[in-house]
């Protein structure tokens, strides 16, 4: 079939419904834009238990843009970080953010995944202007040539033929929108797994997020809400080295368990491993560029980062509030959201804090998963330091709240 004028038209299409696409998508129709999403997945398969058992850290600024999207409504359960302990090893010198230093607010919130994928559904079925269309991907895009005006077509696996003033390429680190741009990536890998479960635990964690660098890598003990019997439960994400990692996740259960008490530590009490186990290589990416003519690349499409911060997803997040801004500011003007100067602003706008975040926890991972003697001398003296200077400590708690720099409106928590 000939894609022709009756194709149907959208401001937007976006190709990759994962928890970036889809806060994408519902941030431009709530503000009025024409959105399609194209996920391969089956929205059903998503939401099940199995399917992705990470919790995200979600940075207070970014969570103010989930409320100004009208999504964060739609979150069944949040955990408030009330407070962050960083340590080195068994060294007595360690980190320690208290929100209290600040202000009221918390950190940020952890957040399921499979409660944030329900969220975004939930919030996506009220907003006549998107449609997801999953499971589904694109045989064939077309983005045209610069100064045609023309819009980019888009042909689906069934045939099905959508025209876009702008794609959105949303579609993880193998992102084919990316390489059908011949955009290229720095990529390595860490040659570290991170392995991901949930711990039941007898004591309360009062919203405290810890991490502790071991020599194999960092071990993050992540608050999460009671279950539904009020037994308290914390996230794990234990990073080894990759050959280990496999071994671990072969393990049966007494001996994972066993695994987990020994660097779990006995500050929560009795506690145990529930539900499945998870593993995710870690490796870095960073696209050379973030556009292309009629594209724009946002999420793990543009920037993989190791998950040492939790700050990955936040990114993809920061890139969406921009994104969204100059998209809908264009609209305003009267602008084809697709073109060259509109798609520059947001490149520009992100550009630089995704290579100082990409570059800063790239050096984090290296300074930390080790043992040698100097450099554990040299980090734990840095974390004495921080500690010990409030200025630079505020400095780092107001980073990990994501409200450092130039935030676009939706990070500040106003709608456009
Ligand atoms: C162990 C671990 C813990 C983490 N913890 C945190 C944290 O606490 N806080 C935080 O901010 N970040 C965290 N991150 C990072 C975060 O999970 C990712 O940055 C985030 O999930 C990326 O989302 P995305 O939507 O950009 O990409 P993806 O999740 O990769 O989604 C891509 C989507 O595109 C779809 N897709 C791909 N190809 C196609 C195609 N050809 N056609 C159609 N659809 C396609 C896929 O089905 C998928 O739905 C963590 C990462 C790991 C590994």
């Amino acid at each position: 079939m000939e894609p022709s004028a009756r194709t149907e038209l959208f401001d937007v299409v976006i190709v990759g419904g994962g928890l970036a696409g889809l806060t994408q998508g519902i941030a431009l129709a709530s503000h009025g834009m024409s959105v399609a999403i194209i996920d391969r997945e089956d929205p059903a398969r998503v939401l099940r238990a199995g399917f992705d058992g990470r919790v995200s850290a979600i940075a207070l600024a970014s969570q103010r843009m989930l409320e100004a999207i009208g999504l964060w409504r739609h979150v069944r359960e949040a955990q408030p970080m009330w407070d962050i302990r960083v340590s080195d090893g068994d060294s007595l010198l360690f980190l320690h953010y208290d929100h209290r230093d600040l202000g009221d607010a918390p950190f940020g919130y952890m957040v399921e995944n499979r409660i944030m994928r329900q969220a975004q559904q939930d919030a996506l079925a009220e907003l006549p202007g998107a449609q997801l269309i999953a499971p589904m991907t694109v045989a064939k895009v077309d983005r045209g040539l610069p100064g045609s005006g023309a819009p980019a077509q888009l042909t689906l696996a069934d045939g099905r033929q959508l025209r876009a003033r702008l794609v959105i390429g949303a579609d993880g680190r193998q992102s084919a929108m990316r390489e059908q741009a011949g955009i290229r990536t720095t990529t390595w890998s860490y040659d570290q797994t991170g392995i991901v479960c949930t711990v039941a635990h007898e004591l309360p964690h009062e919203g405290a997020a810890q991490e502790r660098f071991l020599p194999a890598g960092p071990f993050a003990i992540l608050p999460m809400t009671d279950d539904e019997n009020g037994v308290h439960r914390s996230s794990l994400v234990w990073t080894e080295p990759t050959e280990r990692a496999a071994t671990i996740m072969g393990l049966d259960d007494a001996d994972f368990q066993a695994e987990m008490r020994r660097r779990f530590g006995d500050g929560y009490g009795e506690a145990h491993v529930v539900g499945p186990r998870w593993s995710y290589p870690l490796t870095f990416l960073h696209a050379e560029r973030y556009t292309d003519h009629r594209l724009a690349l946002i999420g793990d499409a543009a920037h993989g980062i190791h998950p040492i911060a939790g700050q990955g997803l936040n990114l993809g997040l920061r890139d969406i509030a921009a994104l969204t801004e100059a998209l809908v500011e264009a609209r305003r003007l009267g602008l084809d959201p697709g073109q060259a100067d509109v798609l520059e602003r947001y490149a520009r706008w992100r550009r630089t804090d995704t290579l100082v975040l990409s570059a800063v926890t790239d050096g984090l991972t290296r300074l930390f998963s080790n043992d040698i003697a100097p450099l554990r001398i040299a980090r734990d003296l840095g974390l004495g330091v921080v500690e010990r200077l409030p200025p630079l400590k505020k400095l780092f708690m107001r980073h990990a709240m994501g409200d450092l720099g130039t935030l676009p409106r939706l990070l500040r928590g106003e709608r456009l």
